[in-house]
């Protein structure tokens, strides 16, 4: 369990206020040019011994990405944009770092943007969070006032400058590419990889992208050192993270634990527990909506960092916590999910296009126990279909949430169904087309 002292988000629950006094109280915005001083080199060799990893879905080393970004300066300008697009069913710890920790966060966007040398941030923030994004700007405009950014940010020499731009509620805007062609003012549709964004990202000049978490955990690594955030949890899954833990459970919450926390111990200690009592679990979706479910058997071991997850065919992702409990409709919950993602598809490619309407539509039959045996098979081939066929990783999201319920409860689905060879019979056109169309 994580020691208080060694706590990053230490206003998540906003008890002493997110104004620059108080983040300065807490300690954010200390020796900020003392850092910057020591250079852009020891800033990412500190960031790659830190093994900081990603917090935004990927689990991409952060140092490592940070030196893709060209060494110095050429005829094109250097970005950072910052994903604020957080939109995974499931997750909402972004939200509280926007609203309660902007300092961090702005802390962090500074020393990240010198590293990799860009003088302009962008903070791409979902529609929805108009709220946060005025907490932020609120913070933005409070440290332009102290002149910890602007010209000469805090005394370093280095001019720095951050836009807020609010997306329209399109979650592939939340793909870093797709977010680049929404920031340029285009249809958020993903790019082709590669070029890849730190050589030819925003306007075709090299841009880093980093998630809020990612950046707003920079200043207290740099502060505290690698060796401190990289004791924390175990290799190559190091530090802390902001757990979101919803669904069935008492006291769903947004809580910093230490990476690789037992998954039994976040829902009982953090969260109140699940309704109805531990043994009343069904299944837990352990990283927001993409990832695939875990049956109760291997909730109760797991832990939760990126590999310990990896290797039960799941993911860490967001690390959005959905706990299902037995009163839920597993096969339901599934097909409501699915449902999401076919309305969610940039419809650019005809595997995620078509197939996440075909995974709804055929989950929505197993739900009301219409479909035959060859369309459970047929699912799973659905799937495969998709994962790994599309341009970005949408269709793995959209697959695999469906890949962990035929895994996992494949005999839920089959006594629900029966299996009854007369439907198969009845059902002519059992897959191609909606139900409703062939009414019509
Ligand atoms: Fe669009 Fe889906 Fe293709 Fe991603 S995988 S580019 S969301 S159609």
């Amino acid at each position: 369990m994580l020691k208080d002292e060694d706590r990053i988000f230490t206003n998540l629950y906003n008890d002493l206020g997110p104004d620059i006094s108080s983040a300065q109280n807490r300690g954010d915005w200390q020796n900020t040019s003392e850092i910057i001083k020591k250079g852009k080199e020891w800033i990412i060799n500190e960031i790659k011994s830190s093994e900081l990893r990603g917090r935004g879905g990927a689990g991409f080393p952060t140092g490592l990405k940070w030196s893709f970004a060209p060494k110095e300066i050429g005829s094109r300008p250097h970005y950072l944009v910052i994903n604020a697009d957080e939109s995974e069913p499931g997750t909402c710890k972004d939200r509280d770092i926007l609203r309660f920790e902007p300092h961090k966060l702005i802390e962090g966007c500074l020393l990240s943007a010198y590293a990799v040398n860009a003088n302009k941030c962008y903070i791409y923030i979902r529609g929805e969070y108009f709220n946060e994004g005025n907490k932020l700007q609120e913070a933005i405009n409070e440290a332009y006032e102290k002149k910890l950014i602007g010209t000469n940010a805090c005394d370093s020499g280095w001019d720095f400058d951050i836009y807020i731009h609010y997306g329209a509620g399109a979650y592939i805007c939340g793909e870093e590419t797709a977010l680049l062609e929404s920031l340029e003012g285009k249809k958020g549709q993903p790019r082709l990889k590669p070029p890849f964004p730190a050589l030819i990202g925003l306007y075709g000049c090299p841009t880093i992208i980093n998630n809020v978490e990612t950046i707003a955990v920079v200043p207290t690594i740099l502060r505290r050192g690698a060796k401190w955030f990289s004791s924390i949890g175990k290799p190559k899954n190091t530090g802390t993270k902001i757990y979101c833990i919803s669904g069935n459970v008492n006291n769903p919450c947004n809580v910093e634990e230490e990476m690789g926390i037992p998954l039994k111990e976040l829902i009982e200690k953090h969260a109140g527990g699940v309704i109805g009592g531990w043994e009343n679990l069904q299944a837990v979706i352990p990283g927001g909506s993409s990832m695939p479910l875990l049956p109760k058997k291997i909730c109760e071991t797991i832990n939760m960092d990126f590999d310990s997850l990896v290797e039960q065919k799941s993911g860490l992702g967001t690390a959005g916590i959905v706990v299902i409990n037995k009163d839920q409709d597993i096969i339901k919950c599934m097909a409501r999910i699915a449902r999401f993602y076919k309305h969610e598809s940039c419809g650019q490619c005809t595997p995620c296009r078509e197939g996440s309407g075909w995974m709804w539509r055929m989950l929505e039959r197993m739900a009301k126990g219409e479909a035959s045996r060859d369309e459970v098979n047929m699912l799973m081939d659905v799937t495969k279909q998709i994962e790994g066929h599309t341009i970005c990783a949408f269709g793995e999201g959209s697959a695999w949430p469906v890949q962990g319920l035929l895994r996992h409860f494949k005999k839920e689905v089959a006594k629900r169904n029966n299996f009854n060879p007369l439907i198969n019979k009845n059902k002519k056109i059992p897959y191609l087309v909606d139900q409703h169309l062939l009414e019509k």
